[in-house]
């Protein structure tokens, strides 16, 4: 383990490194996903759009996880249950605050599901990706990788300098919201937010060079060209895909 400031730092075990203010966890990121994440925020990868299709493809697993669930609770005989939220899409965009915004109504995550699915590597693709990046030689290669593998909800980072995660498990309606935010370079935050809606809403901070996603005009191609895919509706800033 490394040392920040006076505060020991964990590596492999997802311990709390520091508390900045009360209700504040800060994490350090499994090695293995910080040494992904250096090279996603570095890369000259030409088609960085594809962070789009990682994050609608998410929000999809997402939502199906929680359709399924539900017709298994009405399979089992559970009464009707209230209001039940449309599965849906919302996808933001805001060029005044540089910002991509995309929402669903799915699954969500727990504390634990946060830290154990945005902190650490359990995709094979990643996995892949990682043993790939120990064997090359040279940087030359990193865009081709990153193509072939896919880096899921870290592919964010190749067009933002900040994320944001807020989210809610639908397995326990009372159940505390969570935000969970990073720059994408050694750490992460996570503290308990309330008034945060049942699924998951990730806000990516656009860097400079990668302003064009907060533009409708230049993200709805993509997003057409993925939600053929999609089982669910999809809006962009308020409009059916
Ligand atoms: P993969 O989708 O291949 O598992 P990702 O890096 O794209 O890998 O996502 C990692 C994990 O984070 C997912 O498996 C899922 O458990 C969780 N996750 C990501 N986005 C969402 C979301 N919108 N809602 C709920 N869970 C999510
Ligand atoms: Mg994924």
């Amino acid at each position: 383990s490394v040392q920040l400031g006076t505060c020991r730092l964990f590596s492999t075990k997802q311990e709390p490194v520091q508390s900045t203010s009360p209700g504040i966890d800060k994490l350090e990121f499994q090695a293995e996903t910080r040494m992904l994440l250096d090279i996603v925020a570095k890369s000259l990868y030409s088609d960085k759009e594809v962070f789009i299709r990682e994050l609608i493809s998410n929000a999809s697993d997402a939502l199906e996880k929680l359709r399924y669930e539900r017709l298994s609770a009405q399979q089992a005989g559970a009464g009707a249950s209230e209001h039940q939220a449309a599965l849906e899409i919302k996808i933001e965009t805001d060029k005044q605050n540089r910002t991509f915004t995309i929402q669903d109504s799915g699954i969500g995550m727990t504390k634990e599901e946060l830290i154990q699915n945005l902190g650490t590597i359990a995709r094979s693709g990643s996995k892949a990706f990682i043993e790939q990046m120990k064997e090359k030689s040279t940087g030359a290669q990193d865009s081709a990788i990153i193509g072939q593998f896919g880096v899921g909800f870290y592919s964010s980072f190749m067009v933002a300098d900040k994320v944001e995660v807020f989210t809610k498990s639908a397995n326990s309606p009372d159940a505390q919201g969570y935000k969970w935010s990073s720059d994408g370079t050694g750490t992460y935050e996570v503290q308990p937010l309330d008034s945060v809606e049942t699924g998951t809403k990730i806000v990516l901070h656009l860097k400079m060079e990668s302003r064009e996603f907060s533009d409708e005009d230049s993200i709805l191609g993509v997003i057409k060209k993925y939600s053929n895919f999609v089982g669910s509706p999809i809006y962009v800033n308020g409009t059916q895909a």
